[in-house]
């Protein structure tokens, strides 16, 4: 059972990778870690962190708690 109102600590269960599309952190933005790849983390409550990496940069997202995980472009 899921419960929504109940805070946990999200946990990286499933994670995709693709390619760099865009800025993910504008506000701690790493320019060098664009135009790598782009690594997706969803937690079992739909909350979805965003990773972009080149090399050893990295930038990344907080977990954003979506109700609509994956439906939207
Ligand atoms: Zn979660
Ligand atoms: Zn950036």
């Amino acid at each position: 059972m899921t419960s929504p109102n109940k805070p946990h600590r999200h946990i990286s269960r499933k994670t995709s990778y693709g390619r760099y599309q865009d800025c993910v952190a504008p506000e701690n933005c790493n320019p060098k870690a664009h135009h790598g790849e782009t690594k997706t983390s969803v937690c079992r409550c739909g909350a979805t962190r965003i990773m972009n990496s080149k090399g050893s940069h990295f930038e990344r997202t907080g977990w954003i708690e979506t109700m609509a995980a994956g439906g939207h472009e």
